[in-house]
């Protein structure tokens, strides 16, 4: 198919083709509504960024009914169960039938990406890898522009409106007037070193250990690949932990002895992951509306990142769309508004999962009271049908 916006600009300038813009622009084209994406990294790095890999049953949906499945459905797995270990014992939760009987499916945020980015392209798309972008003006006017450098030099882009889904660390929210838009942030003082390992899954469910030595995590990515976690002192350098060191920290916080051996083999990957959020209200300025991490930072204790930027694109595509096609405004001047329950209520349940999983080790007395409650939290979750029902529909749902 013909490309159809031309360097100069187009209706919407999409920041970013990660999750949250490259759904924005599947389905502004499928709408007609005429758009481009401006992507910083090249074609192969976006498409081999292994990040999140928990899909919600309603971001399945959206992907789904947008004709975006296709790939999710033929090679995702659905998975509807998760295991606690603590000192005393295991227990597994069945949220797949619990609370609204929601599940997710296991699909690594890669091959969403790449998946996303041929479709996007099929439908006649046009998409700029390797060009950041610097800046972003106008957003007060008629016609916001951007400054994109391609690979051939700078060069100016304009159009109606500019969506913000460059990721947290992008230029856009960046572009917003001091006091136009209210932070809300939280360090949460925990640090994960996140370990991509090219062995089988060990276990049959993503399996949560709660040690005296901090969390330790286990989650399904492919046949091959397994996701694992380790709470680590913020600060750490992700190439001071040996091979060996990992898989002996994780034999333990998993307490391998009593329930079984892990499946060891080569780090493919790893990261240092300090937990924080944040959440900007509103999330638009003038004529730039953000999306995703752009938007709001949340901590991936409960998986909910990917899907909250999917869900925040699909509610702008949709107001852009009415704005474009019917000259109405009033969408998109509800855009957050619109969004910003959602992931309120996502901070919430991320934030409550970082007490269930987490406490300070010390002996002093909060800490003691900390480890308590932790431990009161996770015995009412193993007991209380009310609170499995209940973290159910917020463990699986958005
Ligand atoms: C280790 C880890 C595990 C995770 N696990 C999960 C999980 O299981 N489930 C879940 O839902 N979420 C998870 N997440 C969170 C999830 O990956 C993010 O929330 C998600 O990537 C957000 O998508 P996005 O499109 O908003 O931003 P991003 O994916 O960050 O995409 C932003 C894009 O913008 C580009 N960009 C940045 N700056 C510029 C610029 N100046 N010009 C042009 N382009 C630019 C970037 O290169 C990038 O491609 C995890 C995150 C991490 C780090």
């Amino acid at each position: 198919m013909e490309k159809r916006s031309s360097k100069g600009g187009a209706t919407v300038l999409i920041v970013g083709a990660g999750p949250a813009g490259l759904v924005l622009g599947n389905l502004l084209l499928a709408a007609g509504v005429d758009c481009l994406i401006v992507e910083r990294s090249s074609r192969a790095h976006v498409e081999r960024r292994a990040r999140a890999g928990f899909l919600a049953a309603e971001t399945v949906r959206v992907l789904v009914g947008n004709g975006l499945g296709a790939g999710l459905l033929a090679r995702g797995r659905t998975h509807g169960t998760c295991v606690f270990r603590t000192e005393r014992g295991e227990f597994a939760l069945r949220y797949g039938s619990l609370g609204r009987g929601e599940a997710h499916t296991v699909y690594p945020q890669q091959d969403l990406v790449s998946d996303l980015v041929a479709e996007f392209l099929r439908r006649g798309g046009d998409l700029r890898f390797g060009t950041p972008v610097s800046e972003v003006g106008g957003l007060d006017g008629e016609r916001p522009w951007l400054m994109a450098h391609g690979p051939q030099g700078p060069y100016r882009l304009t159009g109606r409106y500019v969506a913000g889904c460059d990721g947290r660390q992008g230029t856009c929210r960046q572009q917003i007037p001091a006091g136009e838009v209210r932070a809300h942030r939280r360090r949460h003082g925990v640090s994960w070193l996140a370990l991509l390992v090219g062995t089988p899954p060990a276990l049959p469910a993503v399996t949560y250990a709660v040690h005296e030595r901090g969390f330790a995590g286990h989650m399904a990515r492919t046949p091959s690949v397994t996701r694992y976690y380790l709470q680590c002192e913020p600060g750490t350098d992700p190439g001071s932990w040996s091979e060996t060191a990992v898989w002996d920290e994780l034999d333990l916080r998993m307490r391998a002895e009593r329930f079984g051996p892990l499946r060891r083999g080569p780090v493919l990957e790893r990261a240092v992951v300090d937990l924080e959020s944040d959440v900007l209200d509103p999330m638009q300025y003038g004529r730039l509306f953000l999306a995703g991490d752009a938007a709001g930072l949340i901590s991936p204790s409960a998986a909910k990142g990917a899907n909250l930027a999917v869900m925040a694109a699909q509610t702008l595509a949709r107001a852009f769309t009415t704005a474009v096609h019917e000259g109405d405004e009033e969408p998109l001047a509800r855009y957050s508004a619109t969004c910003l329950p959602r992931i309120w209520r996502a901070q919430e349940f991320s934030h409550w999962m970082i007490g269930l999983l987490h406490a300070p080790h010390g002996d002093d007395e909060e800490s003691r009271f900390l480890r308590a409650l932790r431990d009161s939290r996770l015995e009412n979750l193993r007991t209380s049908t009310v609170q499995q029902h209940s973290f159910a529909d917020n463990y699986a749902g958005l």
